[in-house]
């Protein structure tokens, strides 16, 4: 049985649709190299790619001035971006010190969970320039959507570990982890596996799925485990908690959890990101050359990307807002903030930007059931005094969900894994 807390499937993955059913993905969305997994269940269910439309000149936008570049670099001056790259190479290199399975375990863990991303980048002896700073937080902020004085560098390391030990990875579209999306949105994974489930289940008469139903606490003995939640009371052999580790750490456990679990999960909060979607009757920016690719370091709107479907039906521009300028765009009326959204687009890709056809939003950490994105994320010393506890079931309650995977933590891939990992330890464990 499958107990939900929303009226709806997909959790952080979340499409909605236009009058013509065009797919517009609010949350999860991108997918790219070494994400093995979910490649592999698009294929189990037959479904099919497309990849994401950079055709075009890119655009940085620092101090209000624009640079516009076709290849992987922009025109800022080269000292910083070479600081840049080399920051960038230095923690790849440092993450292969760090087992991804066990983080914790690294013979420098102590050492680099003392820090965070911040103190590390602000290090006199790197010496990076103010510009190549800014540069940094954007990239970093982008990933982990709370400031770098807010993680751990331990953490950070195992975040490069998990996904190749290589960061540029994370944060490329061609070749990188956004490179593909899915044709007619990503919510069709879970949509697809739903019908799968239904169809081997149609001969019983109780639905596996139950909607709109927060569970609030969990009790265990010896022989069993009872799921107390908003519609229903199920008794079962053994319980998968599947939620996100700060909502986890809100349900009532009885007997209450080991202590290192329960300070982990509330020592697990999640980042701020706000998406906007703006729709427009064509992907006008390809006309000027644009790739519709904009990253801007001194802007609330600091992340825009062309996701336009494959048959050019409408142009759709994904714009992000993350960390402290999510936090203070969140703060805005409803109108000041579009207006922001609308005057960002227009300064990046002209006049033809201002009057989308169609204009969507969504504060994840404002979520009811979410609370925070795109991860859960670790400060200094929780790794090292908490972190082990990250996959070990309590008896009969076992966990799974993106944070708990050793690869991809925190993308699609990730949860994907988490899941096959627990359904392996609960096939061992003989129910
Ligand atoms: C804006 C955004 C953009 C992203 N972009 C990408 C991307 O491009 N590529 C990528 O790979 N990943 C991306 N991610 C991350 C990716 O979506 C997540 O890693 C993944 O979906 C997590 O899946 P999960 O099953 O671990 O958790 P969730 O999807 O959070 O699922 C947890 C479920 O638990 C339910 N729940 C919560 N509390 C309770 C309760 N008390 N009782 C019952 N049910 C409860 C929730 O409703 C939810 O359905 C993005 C996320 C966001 C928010």
């Amino acid at each position: 049985m499958v107990v939900e807390a929303r009226d709806r499937i997909g959790g952080k993955v979340w499409t909605k649709y236009l009058d013509d059913g065009t797919p517009i993905d609010l949350g999860g969305t991108f997918l790219g190299p070494t994400q093995d997994r979910i490649y592999a269940l698009l294929k189990e269910l037959d479904l099919e790619i497309t990849p994401t439309p950079i055709h075009g000149d890119s655009q940085l936008v620092y101090k209000g001035k624009y640079y516009r570049y076709a290849d992987d670099a922009p025109d800022v001056d080269s000292q910083s971006l070479a600081g840049v790259w080399q920051t960038l190479k230095k923690l790849s290199k440092m993450s292969l010190e760090v087992p991804s399975q066990e983080p914790w375990s690294s013979p420098k863990a102590k050492e680099w969970d003392a820090i965070s991303l911040g103190q590390f980048l602000n290090d006199p002896l790197l010496n990076l320039n103010e510009p190549t700073l800014a540069l940094l937080r954007l990239l970093f902020i982008s990933l982990f959507t709370v400031e770098p004085s807010e993680i751990s560098l331990l953490y950070v390391l195992f975040q490069i570990a998990a996904s190749g030990n290589d960061i540029e990875l994370q944060m490329k579209v061609d070749g990188g982890a956004d490179q593909d999306m899915l044709k007619g949105g990503m919510i069709k994974v879970a949509k697809r596996m739903r019908e799968k489930i239904d169809a081997e289940q149609s001969n019983t008469l109780d639905s596996w799925l139950l909607l709109s139903s927060p569970v609030s606490a969990i009790a265990q003995d010896a022989v069993g485990v009872t799921v107390f939640s908003e519609l229903a009371m199920i008794k079962a052999k053994r319980v998968v908690v599947a939620v996100p580790p700060n909502l986890a750490s809100e349900i009532r456990y009885e007997p209450a959890l080991p202590a290192t679990r329960m300070e982990l999960l509330k020592k697990m909060p999640a980042g701020r990101c706000i998406k906007f979607i703006t729709v427009y009757d064509r992907p006008f920016w390809r006309e000027m050359g644009m790739s519709g690719e904009v990253t801007v370091l001194d802007d609330y709107i600091q992340l825009v990307l062309d996701t336009s479907p494959p048959d050019r039906s409408v142009g759709v521009l994904m714009s992000f807002a993350f960390s402290n300028e999510a936090k203070e765009l969140a703060e805005l009326p409803d109108q000041e903030r579009y207006t922001h959204v609308i005057t960002t687009v227009t300064k990046n890709f002209g006049p033809k930007a201002a009057k989308p056809i169609y204009y969507f939003e969504h504060d994840w950490y404002q979520d009811k059931w979410t609370r925070g994105c795109h991860v859960a994320h670790l400060a200094p010393g929780v790794m090292t005094s908490y972190g082990q506890a990250i996959r070990e079931s309590f008896a009969r309650i076992h966990w799974a969900t993106s944070e708990s995977s050793p690869l991809w933590n925190g993308n699609i891939d990730g949860a994907i894994r988490a899941g096959e990992f627990v359904a392996n330890e609960l096939l061992a464990a003989a129910i």
